[in-house]
Parts: structure tokens; C-alpha cells; sequence
């Protein structure tokens, strides 16, 4: 079916230059491509009922409308000649409203609606190439003395409509809207909409009459562009457009978007360098307020992404000091800790006890209840102990089923005590050995953890599940 209607629409465009020239031919022959690839956008939309219905049938109406107006000048240009503006260029503005609103409803349904950056970014490319519009189409027919107000509105109504749908289509593709054909058609369709515009602008702006083959080749783009929209609805991929969607790449700056951020941020300089050269600034003002809105923007756009990043970090931090089984402390934060710990107590001169303690027979334990139950139990164990020990000790755990202890300002006696609640919560009957040592106030952290380890070696030779404390080697000086 999508081949058929492809081929079908490349002949009708193809042949079009052949019966462009026809009085009434060329005129139905647009017609008939503008009104056959909406007539397509409606089958498309009854076979696939993709979500977002309402989008197709706006896109489909827009096509419809535009091509209708080609009819419409055509009769008022019989019957009364050339006339500026027209009847008929309503129906051609009326696209403009038809396509923006259908990929608002695109964008609502990817639940993109509250993509803050998206909207940032799309805004940021708008004001720089709104400010090309303006200075370069918009202005220029300001002064033209046998235009009516009407006359200037509508004129100034088809660049406007270009900037809006491209902010609207940049946006689209900022939150991946390539990745579906079906939007890559609509995106390719508005891409040939605005080449078409634009050409016009720059033909009528060099005061040129456009004729024969070069208006043909303009139309051919217009009904390739309309053709496209037709293509698009029939496409399958039509069904995931209404779907959400969220490839988590919310706040990334890539390459393309980088490039058209920047593109848009020299528009301003670019024109009034360009005035400048030419001697005289006519825009000024047009050029401050881009500029102002895009610089507002992209520091918005970047308050935004400082802020992110710092979110992330914080919670990178987090991650990388906390033991994922256990939440507690793991040992490269308690090891980082510890020289804090030891600095402090000679300050103050508080003693500082350290406590190693490892379950017993855990394998065991594993091996008749399995992995899962050992990882449950760690982490039962892990709860259970924590409630047991004041706020400024620190319990990590420090390897498989070891952990450590740190108490500040607590002589051994208090440990000990602290370390024998610890057994009384221990959670299915476990026990566990532990060595404890008091810091000397001269010896290294590592020294310090190293009697510790060597206590509750120590324990597990006397028999397991009890504390030993190590002997104070070096004498407190
Ligand atoms: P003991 O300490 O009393 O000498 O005997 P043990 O069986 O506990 O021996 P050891 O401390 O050398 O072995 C540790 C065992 O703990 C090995 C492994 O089966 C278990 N283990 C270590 N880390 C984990 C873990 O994260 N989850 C579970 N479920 N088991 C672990
Ligand atoms: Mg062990
Ligand atoms: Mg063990």
C-alpha cells in the first residue's frame, strides 16, 4: 500500500513540470496530490489507529486546506485578476496552525510535554532564527506602501508560521523524534515546506519573476512535501508515535544540538556584523532583543544543567560510600574516615576503640541455607547492630561477612559492652568473634586495624563467638 501510494505520488509529482503550463491542468494536478495525500493521511490513521489520532487527522487538514487554496487563487485569479492578499491565502496560512497543533499533540502524547530542556533548546534555535526572519523577510515589507494592514499581516504570516513550526519540529527532534519514520516524514515534509518558503522569499525579495521551469521546481517541492505527510500516516511505524517514550537522555547536550545551540547564538553578532559592513545598523533593536532572550536562555539552560549535574554527583557520592547489601558504610569510606577519627582523639586526648568482628561458620550457614538466606541475614545482622550503637560510632561493613567498628570517645570497657549488646541482637542464633583494640595514641590507622585483626584472630582460635582485645604494644605515651 505505502509502495503503491510512493509510486503513484513520484509519477503525479514527476509529470507535474508537463502540465504545470495548462491553464486549468497544472492547477487540478496540485490539487489532486495535495488532496490525495490527505485523503491517504485519513487511511492511514483508519488502519493503524495510532494513539495520537488527533495529529494525522490536524496534518491531514492542514494538507488539505493548503492545496485547496491553490484551487481558490486560481478562481479569484480568473475572476478578478491578480489580487494581494487573497481568500486564498488563508487556506494556505492555515496549514501553519494545522501542523503546529498536530505535533503539539505528537509531543503531549510522548508525554514530552514537561521536557523543560527540550523546550529551552527549541527556544534558544527560535530566537536566532527568528531574528533572521524578522530582519531578512519580515522587516523588509514593513515599508511597502500599497500593502493594507491585512496585506502585511498576511505576509508576515507565512515567516512567522515557518519559525513557529520549526521550533516545533527542532523540539520534536531534540527529544528524539527521528528515531520513528513515520515522524522522520513529517520532519522531511516541513523540511520541504520551509526549503519551498524560503526560496520563494529570496526569488520575490531579488525582485525576481518566477516562471516556467523554476516555479514548477518550487511547486514539485510543495507537493513532494505534502506527498510526504501521506506517507508518513500510512507508514507502521505511525502506531509507536502515539506511544511515551523516554530514552533518558533528557539533559545531553549532543554534537548536532551543540552545533545548532551555537549556530544560533552567532545569528545576532552575524547580522549586525553584516549591517556594520553595509554602513548602516537598521536592526539594532531586533538584534538586542534576540540577543537578550537567547542569553536568558542558555543561562536558564545551564542553571538547569549545573544543577543536575550537582544532583548526580551527590548521589554518585553517595553510592560510592555506602554498601549496597547492608547500607551501611563501606570499608573505603570507613578507612577514609579513620585518620579523622584518630586526629581527633589526640586533640582532645578521648580514648578510640576499634572492633573487628567476623560471623562464625558462615559458610556454613550458607552452604545448608543458601546464598540469598546468608545475604539476608548480613543484612538483618547490619539493621539489628545499627540500633545498637551511638550516632558518632561508625559501623561499615568491611568485607563478605566482616565488619568494623569505630567508637569514638570510648575506652575499652564501653566497646566491649557496646560490642556484647551487638551478640544479644544478632539475628537466628548467629555468633560472631571480634578483636578489639584501643588506639595508643601512636600508632598508625593501619597498625591500629591491624591489632584489631589480629584480636579476633585471636578469637576465632579460642573458639569463636567472644572478643578478644589486643595488647596494647606500644605504651600510651
Ligand atoms: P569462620 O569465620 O568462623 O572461620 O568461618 P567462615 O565460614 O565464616 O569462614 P570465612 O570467614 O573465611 O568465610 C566467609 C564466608 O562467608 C565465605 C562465604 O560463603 C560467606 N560470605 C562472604 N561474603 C558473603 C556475602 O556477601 N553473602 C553471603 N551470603 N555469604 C558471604
Ligand atoms: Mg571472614
Ligand atoms: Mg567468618
Amino acid at each position: 500500500m505505502l509502495a503503491a501510494y510512493a509510486v503513484v505520488m513520484a509519477g503525479m509529482i514527476g509529470f507535474y513540470p508537463v502540465v504545470a503550463d495548462h491553464p486549468w491542468l497544472g492547477t487540478a494536478w496540485q490539487v489532486a496530490v495535495g488532496w490525495g495525500a490527505a485523503a491517504t493521511a485519513v487511511v492511514g490513521v483508519r488502519r493503524h489507529r495510532p494513539a495520537g489520532q488527533a495529529a494525522w487527522l490536524l496534518f491531514a487538514a492542514g494538507v488539505f486546506l493548503n492545496a485547496t487554496g491553490i484551487a481558490v487563487a486560481a478562481v479569484v485569479e480568473w475572476a478578478s485578476g491578480p489580487v494581494y492578499p487573497s481568500v486564498a491565502d488563508a487556506f494556505w496560512l492555515a496549514l501553519y496552525p494545522c501542523l503546529v497543533a498536530g505535533m503539539l499533540v505528537v509531543q503531549r502524547r510522548h508525554r514530552l510535554g514537561g521536557s523543560w530542556t527540550a523546550t529551552l533548546d527549541s527556544a534558544t534555535i527560535t530566537a536566532g532564527l527568528g531574528l533572521l526572519s524578522w530582519v531578512y523577510v519580515v522587516r523588509p515589507t514593513v515599508h511597502d506602501a500599497s500593502l493594507t494592514l491585512v496585506g502585511h499581516l498576511t505576509l508576515a504570516g507565512y515567516p512567522i508560521g515557518d519559525v513557529v513550526v520549526l521550533a516545533m519540529t527542532t523540539r520534536l527532534l531534540i527529544r528524539g523524534g527521528w528515531r520513528l519514520p513515520a515522524l522522520r516524514a513529517v520532519v522531511g515534509a516541513v523540511g520541504l515546506l520551509l526549503v519551498g518558503d524560503i526560496l520563494w522569499v529570496v526569488w520575490s525579495q531579488l525582485g525576481l519573476e518566477v516562471t516556467g521551469l523554476a516555479l514548477s521546481g518550487m511547486n514539485m517541492i510543495f507537493l513532494t512535501s505534502f506527498a510526504m505527510v501521506g506517507a508518513a500516516a500510512l507508514h507502521p511505524s505511525t502506531r509507536q508515535v502515539g506511544e511515551p517514550f523516554d530514552d533518558g537522555t533528557e539533559q545531553q547536550v549532543r554534537p548536532a544540538l551543540l552545533v545548532a545551540l551555537t549556530a544560533a547564538a552567532l545569528v545576532g553578532p552575524a547580522v549586525l556584523t553584516t549591517q556594520a559592513v553595509a554602513g548602516r545598523v537598521t536592526d539594532a533593536f531586533a538584534i538586542a532583543a534576540s540577543s537578550a532572550v537567547l542569553f536568558l536562555l542558555v543561562v536558564t539552560r545551564l542553571a538547569g544543567l549545573v544543577r543536575h549535574i550537582e544532583t548526580q554527583s551527590r548521589q554518585l557520592r553517595e553510592l560510592a560510600r555506602t554498601d549496597a547489601l547492608t547500607g551501611l558504610s563501606n570499608r573505603r569510606d570507613w578507612t577514609t574516615h579513620l585518620p579523622y577519627a584518630t586526629e581527633q582523639a589526640r586533640r582532645t586526648g578521648r580514648p578510640l576503640t576499634v572492633v573487628m568482628i567476623d560471623l562464625d561458620h558462615f559458610k556454613r550457614f550458607n552452604d545448608d541455607f543458601g546464598h540469598p538466606a546468608g545475604d539476608r541475614l548480613l543484612k538483618s545482622a547490619a539493621a539489628a547492630w545499627q540500633e545498637q550503637v551511638r550516632a558518632v560510632d561508625r559501623l561499615a561493613r568491611y568485607g563478605g561477612e566482616e565488619f568494623i567498628l569505630l567508637l569514638p570517645d570510648a575506652p575499652l570497657a564501653d566497646a566491649l559492652a557496646t560490642v556484647e549488646r551487638l551478640r544479644a541482637v544478632t539475628p537466628l542464633g548467629q555468633t560472631f568473634s571480634a578483636g578489639a583494640a584501643q588506639w595508643t595514641g601512636v600508632e598508625t590507622s593501619d597498625e591500629l586495624v591491624a591489632r584489631a585483626d589480629r584480636a579476633l584472630y585471636a578469637a576465632k582460635h579460642a573458639g569463636r563467638d567472644r572478643t578478644e582485645v589486643a595488647d596494647a604494644v606500644t605504651a600510651v605515651p
